[in-house]
């Protein structure tokens, strides 16, 4: 008999985790993608690889909770206990799954590894519960155990983060949802980009959302906000489009739907996504030219696989000589205005379209600190440029545009260079959108 409104508890497993030498970052996906579920989490526990420790914990927690998941502890070495002492709280054997088994003989053969030379520990983390469920891990080696208890379910998934967040929304999602009689909530997310956090706010607050129906939660990064909204009770459902509709029409530049997803990826990557799937439509190119981001605007874009199609290159032009000889900056302006200048900017953005012959170049000179700074450019002072020309090709005379944005980003050094990218990218994608080049399809799908 489905239980509704199961509670359940997470157990993370690793001395590395309460030495507090690794940051816990599938506690938090956990709880996170369980409430998703409508599944309340009463607790999260951290237990060090110690088996006594590990077996009180695990006792504990499947005789208060529906749902029990363990994370961590399934690989092939000494310190990997979790099936063992799970096994032994149910009272059950252990057994190796063949399929898993037979994946990890592949990968030790095509490592050059010859079969009859393979220990036997190596196939320990094929390891499962006998009688339990396989959860198939589509990105290693140790398969998922998912069991009954007296009152509900356990399950054992992966340490390992991006294993574990996928064999969760792959395996156990789907089994949870076939074994309790859940009510998922609806969620929208989106991303809204280019505007602070406060008056964001201001304006969403006055769309008329009845947010009675509807939980609404905003998270701000520079330059780029995430917002979430719920509706917990299926009656309650509708006014999620209510929401979603009022939010396009107030912002229809600046929102771009994120997939209904947990992975904390596609958050993160969202204006990089919005950029790479308006290039690959339009076919056009970018290059940049960096200093004070060193070259890790280039890197945003490189995060997406296929970037090759219109990421040409980039120049890291650090010292000043390199603005001169790579990108053709004068040593007049330079002496005259500065490294961090509007007219340098500028010329390193069309040096930079010259050189690599791109349809876009985003180019960056700023003093990101601690040091450098001056009554007239304090630290935090950054250009940024955006060149373009309207044909592809050499032509140089007649297209070429160029305009440069000063800012001043407050923070250390770290932050200051990452309002820089953000802003760089969201440049970018304005400017990209206001060409009208085509819109991507399954971003504004929700
Ligand atoms: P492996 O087969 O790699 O041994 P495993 O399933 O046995 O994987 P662990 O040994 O517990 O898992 O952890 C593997 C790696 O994942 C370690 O680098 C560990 O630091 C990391 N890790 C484990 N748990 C977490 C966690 N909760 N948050 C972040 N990282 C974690
Ligand atoms: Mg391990």
């Amino acid at each position: 008999m489905p239980t509704s409104n199961p509670n359940a508890a997470i157990c993370l497993t690793g001395s590395e985790l309460t030495r507090g030498e690794t940051r816990d970052l599938n506690g938090s996906f956990l709880g996170r993608g369980l409430s998703e579920l409508g599944i309340h989490v009463d607790e999260v526990r951290l237990v060090p690889d110690e088996d006594a420790l590990l077996l009180a914990a695990i006792r504990d927690l499947v005789d208060r909770a529906d749902i029990v998941i363990l994370s961590g502890g399934l690989g092939p070495t000494a310190d990997d206990r979790t099936i063992a002492a799970l096994a032994e709280v149910l009272g059950r054997g252990i057994e190796r799954d063949p399929d898993h088994s037979e994946r990890m003989k592949q990968v030790a053969i095509r490592r050059g590894r010859p079969e009859s030379e393979i220990p036997d520990n190596f196939f320990k983390q094929a390891e499962i519960v006998e009688g339990s469920r396989v959860l198939r891990n589509s990105r290693g080696l140790a398969p998922g155990t998912f069991a009954r208890t007296d009152r509900g379910v356990v399950a054992a998934l992966p340490g390992v983060p991006r294993e574990l967040t996928t064999m969760f929304e792959e395996e156990l999602v789907p089994a949870l949802l076939k074994h309790f009689d859940l009510e998922p909530p609806r969620i929208f997310r989106a991303k809204l980009l280019g505007h602070p956090e406060s008056w964001a706010e201001a304006r969403i607050q006055a769309l008329g959302i009845d947010f009675s129906r509807v939980d609404y939660g905003i998270s701000a990064k520079p330059g780029e906000l995430t917002l979430k909204f719920i509706a917990r009770e299926s009656r309650h459902h509708e006014e999620i489009d209510v929401a979603r509709e009022k939010l396009e029409a107030e912002f229809p530049d600046d929102l771009e739907v994120l997939p209904p997803t947990l992975s904390a990826d596609a958050a993160e990557t969202a204006v990089v996504n919005v950029i790479h799937e308006l290039f690959i439509a339009s076919g056009k190119t970018i290059a940049t030219a960096e200093s004070c981001t060193g070259g890790w605007i280039a890197k945003r874009l490189t995060d997406s696989p296929g970037s090759s199609a219109y990421l040409i290159g980039s120049v890291v032009a650090y010292q000043n000589r390199i603005k001169e000889s790579l990108l053709g900056v004068d040593s007049a302006a330079l002496e005259e205005h500065g490294a961090v200048s509007e007219i340098v900017c500028r010329q390193m953005a069309l040096g930079a379209l010259r050189a690599f012959h791109s349809d876009f170049v985003l180019s960056v000179t700023g003093i990101a600190g601690p040091g450098g700074g001056s009554e007239e450019k304090p630290v935090g002072t950054v250009w940024i440029g955006l060149a373009s020309r309207e044909q592809g090709g050499d032509t140089v005379e007649g297209a070429e545009t160029v305009e440069a944005v000063r800012y001043e980003f407050r923070g250390d050094r770290d932050m200051i260079r990452r309002q820089t990218i953000l802003r760089a990218l969201d440049l970018l994608r304005r400017e990209l959108k206001r060409r009208h080049l085509p819109r991507p399809r399954h971003l504004s799908e929700g």
